[in-house]
């Protein structure tokens, strides 16, 4: 079921979300939870999302990638590298807003997949950053609390004009 998506105000997104216990994974209420994500996700056009987005403090989020959704349990995220890398990121939770942030340019990630089997992922592009920001969100994290020059928190139709211009 599509889930109204909370936008940044709404201190459900603020919380630092719980850790899904291991005989919950496979539960009817966890079907569902990751059901109405995904339908959520893709009537907002999103790459990713997070189970607080739809008001649901748990350690849930969803991830597209190449093309493929991904369900992340419990996902921690390891950087392992201590150079950085920057993109232009949005948020279904910060409609029309466009910030460029720098987070960690090499990541690990482990999670537990709809089974609960344990999963992990190297990564150092574009990836890397969806990640870290899908799972800021479980931490009460939004990305605009990480972007440092606020000249470069703006709207999506100012993005739109530069986007050709700057080459990240
Ligand atoms: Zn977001």
């Amino acid at each position: 079921m599509i889930k109204e998506l909370l936008k940044f105000g709404n201190p459900i997104l603020r919380e630092v979300s719980e850790i899904v216990p291991k005989n919950e994974i496979k539960s009817k209420e966890m079907l569902e939870l990751l059901k109405d994500m995904r339908d959520t996700m893709e009537a907002a056009n999103g790459v990713g999302i997070a189970a607080p987005q739809i008001g649901v403090n748990k350690r849930v989020a969803i991830v597209t990638i190449n093309n493929k959704l991904n369900i992340l349990i419990n996902p921690i995220i390891v950087p392992i590298t201590d150079k950085t890398q920057g993109f232009w990121e949005g948020c279904l939770s910060v409609p029309n807003m466009r910030g460029y942030v720098e987070r960690p340019k090499k990541i690990m990630v482990y999670w537990l997949n709809q089974q609960g089997e344990p999963q992990h992922m190297e990564t150092n592009s574009f990836l890397a950053a969806v990640f870290q920001h899908e799972i800021d969100h479980l931490d009460g994290k939004l990305y605009i609390d990480r972007v440092e020059d606020n000249k470069k928190l703006i709207h999506n139709d100012e993005y739109i004009k530069i986007e050709n211009k700057e080459v990240y």
